[in-house]
């Protein structure tokens, strides 16, 4: 892609700091997320990967600098406004008692809703469309407490996908899901970029999976960015080395034509 038909990215951070308490965990930090494209970040446990995604879907009032949608930060616009363009699948979502999936479903589409907040045709079929889509339709009607721990993270996908946003962020999709599920998750959020050029920011713990769907990858180590850009250019052995402490080959997928790594054996200082 030339830099002239590079889409403006419609979500960025600059100079972000976000911390629990004192702490600062992510440490003025500067992204851009680019418009129509599927962005990982990928980094050890505790480098600030959930966090980083919080401050962008506006979940953490940042400790310095913003994230911005589109011109304004994204900290201080409404919203109703937010949740238009923005979807967020956080981790472990926990639903109230008793509630079903449709019910979940039908929180996800309160920010399309008149004043008076009542479900319209449109919410309805969306509705429909966001359950088929994750392949939930036959457990529609069943309590959330009451599901697998993968039957409900695809409840909480389905959840995210009714909200209809343009931009997704998605934490750990794929945790609890079974290697056939996982794909299946990636593979739709895949055609939702393909086909409805939904921009995409995952936290995703597996770097191969990382590498094989996304467009671009950001290495995190503590609360930095250490390395980003294409698949073919992060994964390296030196980024592997930096940031994850692993010494690791890297190998070619012919399939779907991306890097891959084994990781051989932990690196000690
Ligand atoms: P990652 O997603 O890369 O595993 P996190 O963003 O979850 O990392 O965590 C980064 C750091 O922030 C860790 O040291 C973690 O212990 C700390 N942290 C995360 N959430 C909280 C919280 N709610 N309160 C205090 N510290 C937190």
């Amino acid at each position: 892609m030339s830099a002239l038909d590079r889409p403006v990215a419609r979500l960025r951070a600059q100079d972000l700091t976000l911390a629990y308490g004192e702490t600062a965990v992510v440490d003025r930090l500067s992204l851009e997320v680019p418009t129509g494209r599927i962005t990982s970040l990928v980094g050890p446990n505790g480098s600030g990967k959930s966090t980083l995604l919080k401050g962008l879907a506006r979940l953490l009032q940042p400790a310095g600098g913003a994230a911005y949608l589109d011109d304004g930060p994204i900290h201080r616009m409404n919203t109703r406004h937010v949740a238009r363009e923005v979807s967020v699948l956080a981790q472990r979502g926990e639903a109230p008692d008793g509630l079903t999936v449709r019910e979940l479903l039908s929180y996800g589409r309160f920010p399309h809703r008149n004043f008076l907040g009542f479900a319209n045709r449109n919410d309805e079929q969306t509705i429909e469309r966001a359950l088929d889509i994750a392949g939930v339709t036959h457990l529609a009607d069943r309590p959330i407490g009451g599901l697998s721990g993968g039957q409900r993270q695809l409840a909480w996908i389905a959840m995210t996908l009714a909200q209809d946003a343009p931009i997704l962020l998605l934490d750990e999709p794929t945790t609890f899901l079974d290697m056939a599920h996982q794909l299946e998750v990636l593979d739709l959020l895949q055609q939702l970029q393909v086909e409805h050029h939904r921009t995409i920011v995952l936290v995703l713990h597996d770097i191969n999976l990382a590498a094989r769907y996304s467009h671009r990858l950001v290495a995190l180590h503590a609360g930095t960015i250490r390395y980003q850009g294409s698949p073919e250019e992060v994964m390296t052995p030196a980024m592997l080395g930096d940031v994850f402490a692993v010494e690791a080959s890297i190998l070619h997928d012919d399939v779907h034509n991306c890097p891959y790594c084994i990781p051989l054996r932990p690196l000690r200082d």
